[in-house]
């Protein structure tokens, strides 16, 4: 290995999520000194918020004082849902890993730059493993509903149980049951089994989410990475004598979670990896595009951002008698056509705060004859159901009374985040959406939406901003710097290295070049590993990789 120990370090990973976690264990396995530069905040079982009303504790906005690991960015194209923690989306993400489908890979920039149909099941399955991937075995209430309403619909034989990341005990029992670690022969933390109280997307109290602190970053960090929690990479530029980055990069720090003094920092490294997720990457190479730092970033940047075609809907049981949080965050799953997928996701009782984006359902076309159309329907509703219609919006039982059904399409649908001004902020630039509107409303989901409140003796439900504003929410934003043949259509090769940059990455969702179709994480975590195996060993390395425009081998 060529000298690097005038380096503060080898490696510097910015983020720590799915990419971030896996790039810094297996960093850290082939001898390199990694630093993990993370702006969230580490969570453990004792310092999450029991429930959403602790917003300080479950929403990030540092400047108001909020410190959660939960964000959201409002687009005139989305609102999107993303993770900020030590750990990424995982301390809040709803834990479904499902496998992308095989066609993925023939379709989108990636196609035909790799063989990936027979690379990625292996990276795939060492995924599944580090995730700890299990069948769901713990139906709760709103799993049986979706059976039931999925049967009526004509589409039963589709319903599966949720492959997930969650240690659960074997024989489904939701007892909290304490064992040493399960899933990496004794090298990993201790653990407890899910006591299926519908937390996951809260941050799990009992240790039973399989989230990346307890996996891959755990493993990372026992073996020598640095982990700096609520450090906010700011600047990224070649150190003098290389514009290409081959004598290394300074990176630049400050402390994301203070006021006044923001402790700045500057680090040297060899080899810089971008995990930041879609839209941090994105941010922040705009940033440094724009002030010169990195100027030969692809004009690609920002392009192909997809968003999987999402609408969330659902239904409320006004004075149910079941507990309609219980199971796992997002229990099971139907098809209820070829292109259309519906999971039953629910909140853990008490955290009712998301109450806030929910109504009576409303169809139609978007703009204000749907917003017309809504009024009407909660008018109707008032008339006819007074008590009922009171009860469905008043927020206090929302977790307990309701479910979520995320509907996702694999139909392709792409819009593009550019570093304009926004017009109702002219002060600073910052990521604008643009493009064609992803479709908010879903006509074959609104209809199955009915069919479930009318079997569980519920009102079916729409999200407020879909109606109010034409913006549907996302938890899966990807794409951004997209795996392309050159600089001309995208901005990492095959291997995930950038165009015009030696020893740069980039590990996240934003490499993701296809419309999936299923929740993102576990292709994310996939596509990592394999990035991650074509970097040598340290004592091999000559720190001169750089993206090729060929087609690999
Ligand atoms: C409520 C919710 C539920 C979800 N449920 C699921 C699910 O069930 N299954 C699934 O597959 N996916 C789910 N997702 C999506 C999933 O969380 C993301 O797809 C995934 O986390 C993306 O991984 P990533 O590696 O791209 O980045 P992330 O996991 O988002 O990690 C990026 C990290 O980079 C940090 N960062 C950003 N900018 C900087 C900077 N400048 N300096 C330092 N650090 C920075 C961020 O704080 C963050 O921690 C869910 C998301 C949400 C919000
Ligand atoms: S259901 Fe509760 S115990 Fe089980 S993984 Fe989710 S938060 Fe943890």
């Amino acid at each position: 290995m060529a000298a690097t120990q005038h380096f503060d370090f080898d490696f510097i990973i910015i983020g720590s999520g799915f990419g971030g976690s896996v790039a810094a264990h297996r960093l850290v396995e082939k001898g390199y000194r990694v630093a993990v530069m993370e702006m969230g905040r580490r969570w453990t079982p004792e310092n999450l918020p029991r429930t959403s009303w602790s917003i300080h504790r479950w929403f990030w906005r540092p400047r108001l004082g909020l410190r959660g690991f939960f964000n959201m960015r409002f687009f005139r194209h989305a609102t999107i849902f993303h993770g900020c923690a030590v750990g990424g989306g995982s301390i809040t993400y709803g834990c479904t890993l499902l496998q992308a489908p095989e066609k993925v890979w023939q379709s989108g920039s990636w196609a035909g730059l790799a063989d990936w149909s027979n690379e990625m099941p292996a990276h795939f399955e060492t995924a599944k493993k580090m995730l700890g991937v299990t069948v769901n075995n713990i139906l709760g209430p709103a799993d049986h509903l979706l059976l039931r309403t999925a049967e009526a619909a004509g589409c039963g034989a589709t319903f599966y149980r949720t492959q997930v990341g969650i240690f659960q005990a074997a024989s489904g029992q939701t007892d909290c049951q304490i064992s040493p670690d399960p899933f990496f022969s004794g090298e990993g933390p201790q653990r407890s089994t899910c006591v299926a109280c519908g937390g996951c997307m809260m941050g799990c109290r009992y240790g039973a989410k399989n989230t990346l602190d307890l996996g891959y970053l755990y493993l990372a960090e026992k073996h020598g990475a640095t982990i700096l929690p609520e450090t906010r990479v700011v600047d990224v530029r070649p150190l003098p004598g290389a514009k290409d980055g081959s004598a290394g990069y300074a990176v630049r720090t400050e402390k994301s979670t203070a006021y006044l003094f923001r402790q700045p920092r500057r680090f040297t490294t060899r080899a810089i990896v971008f995990s930041a997720s879609s839209l941090g990457t994105m941010e922040l190479l705009f940033q440094l595009r724009e002030r010169g730092a990195l100027p030969t970033i692809s004009d690609e940047l920002g392009k192909h951002v997809r968003t999987n075609s999402e609408s969330l809907i659902g239904a409320r049981v006004p004075g149910s008698t079941e507990d309609l949080s219980q199971g796992i965050a997002i229990g099971s799953g139907i098809y209820i056509d070829e292109h259309t997928h519906i999971e039953a996701v629910r909140y853990p009782r008490g955290s009712d705060t998301m109450s806030f984006l929910t109504t009576i359902l409303t169809d139609g076309c978007p703009g204000s004859a749907r917003i017309a159309l809504w009024l009407r329907n909660l008018v109707i509703s008032m008339l006819l159901h007074p008590w009922r219609t009171l009860r469905m919006v008043r927020p206090w039982g929302w977790a307990r009374e309701a479910v979520i059904l995320l509907c996702m399409q694999a139909l392709d649908g792409q819009i593009e985040m550019r570093w304009q001004r926004p017009w109702f902020w002219p002060f600073v630039k910052s990521l604008v959406s643009s493009g064609e509107k992803v479709p908010t409303y879903i006509p074959q989901a609104n209809e199955f939406a009915k069919k479930f409140a009318q079997i569980s003796g519920g009102i079916a439900m729409s999200m407020l901003p879909e109606i109010l504003f034409d913006v549907p929410g996302t938890a899966h934003c990807i794409g951004g710097c997209v795996i392309a043949d050159s600089a001309t259509h995208g901005v990492v090769d095959a291997r995930h290295r950038v165009f015009g940059y030696k020893n740069m990455y980039v590990c996240d969702g934003s490499v993701v070049s296809a419309n999936l179709g299923v929740n993102p994480s576990l292709t994310i975590t996939a596509l990592a590993e394999r990035a991650m195996s074509f970097i040598p060993p340290a004592a091999e390395t000559n720190w001169d990789d750089a993206a090729t425009t060929a087609v690999p081998a």
